[in-house]
């Protein structure tokens, strides 16, 4: 743990500090971290999953803590794209998914309402593919309002998103001039960014 400890965002080192400390001392439900918490506490550390564009690390976005630069390379990291929720934020990195609870706050954890892929055309960039059942309204910023079919991808870019049950907004940096060096570099050794 102590070896990993900065890997972790704030919210998960905050919650291991109270439940060694207070939590200890204080065994009613006003101190210890109660099971309902740590599950929370790790679905969002699932929802933060991102990569370094330096240096491809996996590594954890802290949105209390967006200028942490990479555990790895020590870099600043440019925010990943976001899709803020009513009820969590989840990094739009590949392979993160927005499942039924995300969406209905109903503890299905195995119904994937959308999934995160490679943009096929632009290296580095990432599409949200539709895996629910029903359509999609978006209104992407600048750009005329739409919808996304069962099935369908969406290149992420910041926008609003109306899913159904709920609605979120995907906050993504709108250029990104690193997006075609960010491909293909897990080998390389981390570098400088020219700008
Ligand atoms: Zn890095």
């Amino acid at each position: 743990m102590l070896t990993w400890w900065q890997i972790y965002p704030r919210f998960l080192r905050d919650l291991f500090v109270r439940a060694f400390t207070t939590g200890l001392r204080d065994a009613s439900l006003a101190g210890r971290i109660t099971e309902g918490v740590w599950r929370k506490a790790l679905l969002r550390l699932h929802d933060s999953v991102s990569v370094c564009p330096s240096c491809s690390a996996a590594r954890f976005y802290d949105t209390d803590e967006p200028d942490a630069p990479c555990w790895n390379c020590r870099l600043p990291c440019e925010a990943p794209p976001l899709l803020v929720l009513p009820s969590s934020t989840i990094v739009l990195s590949v392979g993160a998914s927005v499942t039924a609870h995300h969406l209905r706050r109903n503890r299905d954890y195995q119904t994937i309402e959308a999934i995160v892929e490679p943009h096929p055309g632009k290296p580095g960039a990432v599409v949200l593919r539709n895996r629910s059942p029903v359509a999609w309204d978006v209104s992407p910023e600048g750009e005329p309002a739409d919808q996304v079919l069962p099935g369908q991808r969406l290149g992420v870019r910041p926008m609003t998103i109306a899913f159904g049950p709920t609605t979120g907004v995907v906050r993504a940096p709108s250029r990104r001039p690193d997006v075609t060096r960010v491909w293909g570099q897990a080998l390389a050794p981390p570098s400088r960014p020219s700008q």
